[in-house]
């Protein structure tokens, strides 16, 4: 016999975790379960070691279009409001600068642009230029010991959201399960989906669950499920590692450098980490690996089922690696996890954002890191930017790589209006109670936020010593500010 369940989401990372939120809390449907194969939520790439635990808002990510830039920034808002209402005392998240840093007259030439002419400083108004002197009184060691003739020009955010995904998941569980109806199997692997007569029935390693809509939120594997099921044939995996390097105290916020174009990976940044601001971490970089999660051999088979062996798979890896920018850089990405010579290799990156730092100063952090689902669209044989959904019938599939999880809320939003449709009932989606939660609490410019000309000013005179805006002092300070 099997359980039966409205919806059944599968996957319990940031993903899976917000769609439960969203559909239990501001929905009427009766019975909602989440099955996750690991014993604890978000124990893969939403894990607070295995990302970069940045909230992407798109105004410092240099190779979003500005299109990608105003999507991305509502799912982000999303989040930020939901942190800022539910999370006072900041033990999930923290709220500190963040930049975008360009070095050299070119690279001052095109953040200018970007800020000027294409757009990005009317839709981040937070985002400030800064020149050398006010870089140096946020990020200090930025500064120090760069050549003094080399034009430095930053964008400034005190919108520098850093996240633990992995809490945040598990705040949405526990929200969800103060609902009744709602049920969640860790420990619970899904091993097939069934469709057929009224519904799904989803066999996992303990016993058959019968769905009448189900969500796959189960990061690479999401892709797996589809193409068993015979969607999305058209597309492939490329699964790229991230590692990160660890110093002692170099950076207060984030400082991102500018991206490399035609890449679908975020530039190596630095920043604090989020629960312990005097570790600075580095990364992260790009390995491509023939599994699809970190450290797991199991997943090897898994890499070679949506990897498919078609001629369709070959070709297309063959064009997207055969790029001029992409292979070199693939090539040096192998290197950088490599014992010694890796850290020497992976310097340079780190001096362009922390030019004193010495390779003693820096140690690859074992075991932090996850694996990126880039998709790869067999059709047109290009590697495509960001994640995918795929839609089925009374299903649908979500493939994650970044920024997956700053935009989580936002496809759980998205999602919900679809299931709801799946459903094919009177079930209602109460957005407006949904917004009140989440997107409503987020700061904004003359609404309580600080001024756009003070913004890096009360960052900077707010920040205690590690940079970080405590929460009672960041209200404070923008109300003085309005
Ligand atoms: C190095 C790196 C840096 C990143 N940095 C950022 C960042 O700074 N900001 C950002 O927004 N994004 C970032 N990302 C991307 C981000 O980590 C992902 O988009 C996000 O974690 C995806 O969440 P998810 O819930 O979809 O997937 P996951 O967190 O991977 O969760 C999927 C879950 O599904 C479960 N599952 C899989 N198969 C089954 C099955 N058969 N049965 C049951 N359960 C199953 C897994 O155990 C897992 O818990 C980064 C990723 C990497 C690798």
């Amino acid at each position: 016999m099997s359980d039966h369940t409205d919806l059944l989401v599968i996957g319990g990372g940031i993903s899976g975790a917000s769609l439960l939120y969203t559909v239990s809390k501001f929905t009427d449907v009766e019975d909602v379960t989440l099955i996750e194969k690991e014993s604890e939520i978000a124990a893969v790439n939403s894990h607070h070691t295995n990302n970069s635990q940045t909230l992407h808002f798109g105004d410092i990510e240099t190779n979003y279009t500005l299109e990608k830039a105003e999507e991305v920034k509502e799912g982000a808002e999303l989040l930020a409001g939901y942190l800022e209402n539910v999370d006072p005392d900041r033990e999930m998240h923290d709220r500190r600068s963040k930049m975008v840093l360009a070095v050299g007259e070119a690279e001052v030439a095109e953040l200018e642009a970007r800020y000027h002419d294409e757009g990005f400083g009317e839709l981040f108004p937070k985002l400030e230029p800064i020149g050398r002197e006010e870089i140096a009184e946020i990020e200090p060691k930025v500064v120090e010991g760069r050549d003094p003739d080399t034009e430095l020009l930053a964008l400034q955010t005190p919108d520098g959201y850093v996240l633990d995904y992995g809490m945040i998941a598990e705040s949405f569980v526990e929200a969800a399960r103060t609902e009744a109806g709602v049920s969640v199997h860790l420990g619970t692997e899904v091993t097939d989906i069934d469709e057929g007569g009224e519904g799904f029935t989803v066999e996992t390693d303990d016993g058959d669950f019968a769905a009448d809509a189900v969500a796959v939120a189960a990061g690479s594997h999401s892709l797996q499920f589809a193409q068993e099921m015979g969607y999305g044939e058209d597309m492939s995996l490329l699964p790229v590692a991230g590692s990160f390097f660890l110093a002692d105290d170099l950076l207060n916020g984030k400082v991102y450098t500018l991206q490399m174009k035609k890449l679908p990976f975020a530039a190596v940044h630095g920043d604090a980490d989020v629960h312990d601001p005097s570790v600075t971490r580095f990364g992260p970089t790009a390995k491509l690996v023939p599994a699809l999660e970190r450290g797991e051999l199991s997943t090897v088979g898994d890499f070679a089922d949506v990897f498919g062996f078609t001629l369709s798979s070959f070709l297309s890896y063959a064009n997207v690696l055969a790029d001029r920018i992409l292979f070199p850089y693939v090539v040096r990405n192998l290197v950088y996890d490599l014992p010694v010579v890796g850290k020497r290799t992976f310097l340079p990156h780190v001096r362009k954002v922390v030019p004193s730092v010495e390779v003693g100063d820096i140690d690859r952090a074992k075991g932090y890191g996850g694996v990126r689902p880039q998709i790869v669209d067999t059709e047109s044989k290009e590697l495509d930017m960001g994640e995918a959904k795929i839609h089925g019938d009374g299903i649908l599939f979500n493939i994650t790589p970044s920024p997956g999880a700053s935009t989580a809320l936002k496809n759980a939003m998205v999602d919900t209006r679809t299931l709801l449709e799946f459903l094919d009932s009177t079930y209602t989606f109460d957005e407006e109670a949904f917004r009140a939660e989440t997107i409503d609490n987020f700061p904004r410019l003359g609404d309580g936020e600080s001024s756009d000309e003070d913004a890096g000013e009360s960052s900077d005179e707010d920040a205690g010593s590690d940079g970080t805006v405590p929460s009672e002092d960041a209200s404070s300070a923008i109300e003085a500010d309005d």
